[in-house]
């Protein structure tokens, strides 16, 4: 196998199938997905840093071991791309804040440490809103990222530039980290598979903090296999992260082949009202209501579920959320690492309010402001332990939920990509995860997965939540979906995605 487009067209199954059989070696792939990066990036703009080098030593390091018959991970060999809100040893990690620019940690994230036992060459850190804040990959304090699919439109956010690397063929796999919405919400505007674990099941020492209780953090693929690949490496328990689970072993990989064979008769859909209809865009609601009858069609028990509070996650969301930025981003004072600003006369006050002041970008302080107004005294009560109140409404509502469904379902966005610069303020931006923000707040494993494409040839969003520590339900269900959307469609959906390399395109 030669050609660097035939090379980075494969998913990551193939990559790991052609390796083994000794038709393709990783240095063949990173040499392919540099070339395609070269002519990609400039446009997609997926990245803000790449470690092609070092990338390549670890290449070297897999075919030689294979080379002398050592039994390997499933996934060695295979690049990944990572995003840049997750700490990488010796690798400047700047969750796309001037406040962190040039920040070199000294250690590596668990996710992380996961991905180099597995023997994955790291290609680089991708774009996301300033500190995961955003819908649009807009707010980066460096530059915007491109969709694939449209250069005029967003990658959608906080992991658009995750996103973009996989749907534009930059990286087979890449990691997100998902608050609200953004490993998933990305993946529906760019045609790709994005999963938010359970919390809990992938480790989140050495994510950097948004909000402590909603942040996780998942695989980003072009398909439910190669994400299920990706799961299995990066979950488990880690005594580093008090919220890890213990005890949950994982088979998403098991549950993803089993899904390819189309039988869900065992399988009981909730198909959450609510979240078709009004503020759903006709294409997003029709490309859903095709993907439900396609389940059904598999043998599923579909049936309707009202949820009446699913819509007020947002509200709780955007109370919760902002607090607890405002407590974790508090640390970047100027006294410790990253950006330090002196003004004439510094006092450590008047350094940190300078510092903070240049550091941070709008959406971030306005966070920081509603945090801290919410947190005050005279707001706690009436917002914050109210919003916590409503929270433990919506976990309970899901648990019932789950008692008499295996999977619930809905789009994952209201609308497709929207154009670079249409969205200006900020609460119809908010909007815009009004359908993933649930499964934060109750902790649930979510999978977004294109189910088709609206009038534009843009992708829609399919989103499956399962119970708490069921993630491999909702990867089953995933890939017998897919395959079914694959049949529908001649081919599967990221296959139809622009090959930018070419000219014209
Ligand atoms: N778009 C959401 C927000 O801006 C979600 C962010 C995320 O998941 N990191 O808060």
């Amino acid at each position: 196998m030669s050609g660097a487009e035939e090379i980075v067209t494969l998913t990551a199954s193939q990559m790991a199938k052609a390796m083994k059989k000794g038709d393709l070696s990783s240095r063949q792939i990173v040499e392919a997905e540099l070339e395609i990066t070269k002519a990609v990036d400039p446009k997609t703009q997926s990245y803000l840093s790449t470690c092609f080098t070092s990338a390549f030593m670890v290449a070297d390091a897999v075919d030689q071991a294979r080379a002398i018959g050592q039994e390997l991970p499933e996934l060695a060999g295979i690049p990944i791309a990572v995003k840049d809100m997750i700490v990488t040893k010796g690798v400047e990690t700047t969750a796309a804040s001037k406040i962190l620019k040039g920040w070199v940690p000294p250690y590596d994230a668990t996710s992380v440490e996961k991905v180099k036992e597995s023997g994955m060459p790291i290609l680089g850190k991708t774009n996301l809103d300033e500190f995961a804040q955003g819908s649009s990959t807009e707010n980066s304090a460096f530059h915007p990222t491109f969709n694939p699919w449209d250069l005029e439109r967003v990658p959608g956010g906080s992991g658009g530039g995750s996103a973009a690397a996989v749907s534009s063929f930059e990286s087979p796999l890449a990691l997100g980290t998902d608050t609200g919405g953004s490993i998933r919400q990305p993946a529906s505007f760019t045609g790709s598979v994005g999963v938010k674990p359970t919390y809990g099941r992938v480790s989140r020492y050495g994510a950097i903090s948004m909000a402590s209780s909603l942040d996780q953090i998942g695989p980003c693929a072009r398909t439910v296999e190669d994400a299920a690949m990706l799961f299995d490496a990066i979950t488990g328990y880690d005594p580093k992260d008090s919220t890890s689970i213990p005890d949950c072993p994982s088979s998403a990989l098991k549950a993803a082949l089993e899904g390819k064979g189309g039988d869900l008769s065992k399988i009981r859909v909730g198909v959450i009202s609510e979240a078709t209809g009004e503020g759903f865009s006709k294409d997003v609601t029709d490309g859903f209501l095709r993907g439900v009858n396609l389940l059904s069609s598999m043998g599923a028990k579909v049936e309707e579920k009202s949820f009446p509070n699913f819509a007020h996650g947002i509200q709780i969301y955007y109370i919760l959320m902002p607090a607890e930025v405002s407590s974790n981003l508090a640390r970047y004072d100027g006294m410790r690492y990253g950006l330090r600003i002196m003004p004439p006369d510094a006092t450590a006050f008047s350094m940190m309010a300078a510092t903070r002041e240049e550091g941070f970008g709008a959406e971030v302080k306005r966070r920081i402001m509603l945090g801290t107004y919410v947190l005050s005294s005279s707001q706690y009560d009436k917002m914050y332990a109210a919003a916590q109140k409503v929270r433990t409404v919506l976990i309970n509502d899901f648990k019932k939920a789950f008692e008499s469904f295996d999977v619930l379902v809905c789009p994952t966005s209201p609308t497709t990509a929207f154009k670079v610069g249409e969205v200006e303020d900020p609460v119809t931006m908010y909007k815009n995860d009004i359908a993933t923000i649930p499964a934060n707040l109750a902790g649930l494993p979510a999978i977004s997965l294109p189910v088709g494409l609206d009038k534009l040839g843009l992708p829609i969003g399919f989103q499956i939540m399962a119970d708490r520590k069921k993630d491999e339900v909702a990867f089953k269900v995933a890939s017998a979906l897919e395959e079914a959307v694959s049949r529908e469609n001649d081919g599967p959906i990221w296959s139809k995605a622009p090959r930018l390399w070419k000219s014209g395109e």
